[in-house]
């Protein structure tokens, strides 16, 4: 069976725990690892089948942004290879090429990084959603941010 997966990373109301969960197994709640806090899920269907992230299994809400999935390792490799490299062509007093290939190692970086899969992200509880599914959501919003993360924080008492 080839089914697809959708991977959740639940953010413990409590302590801020990340909780791995795959959405196609998950019960109906985790208990967090770190301070023992039940956590009810709510996964609809839509989640659980990598179609879609509708409603969030954790606080309900439906409002999400994307940002892309960013693996600080790959940026990092890119940036020393055109550091070595320009080092290099500096050792040889070409300042001008040296600058030239770090800026092209800016751009690589940057292409890479444009590549990555995206991930979308819950406003209000943090939940983060990595899937086959079409990313819809839109980037990060501070207003929308701010509404829904203060409307959480109320309902879970921490504010
Ligand atoms: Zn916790
Ligand atoms: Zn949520």
């Amino acid at each position: 069976m080839n089914r697809p997966l959708m991977q959740l990373l639940v953010k413990c109301p409590q302590c801020d725990a990340g909780l791995p969960v795959t959405a196609s197994n998950a019960g109906t709640a985790i208990r967090c690892g770190r301070c023992g806090r039940d956590i009810p899920l709510t996964i609809t269907d839509a989640v659980r089948d990598d179609r879609a992230v509708d409603v969030c299994p954790v606080c309900e809400g439906g409002e999400f942004y994307a940002r892309k999935d960013f693996d600080p390792k790959v940026g990092l490799t890119v940036v020393i290879i055109g550091a070595a490299i320009s080092a290099g062509f500096y050792w040889f007093g070409r300042d001008l090429i040296a600058y030239s290939i770090l800026a092209t190692a800016a751009l690589v970086d940057l292409f890479v990084y444009g590549r990555l899969k995206g991930l979308t992200v819950c406003y209000r509880c943090h939940t983060e959603f990595r899937g086959a599914y079409p990313q819809t959501a839109h980037a990060f919003d501070l207003h929308s941010a701010d509404v829904f993360e203060k409307e959480y924080e109320r309902r879970i008492g921490r504010r």
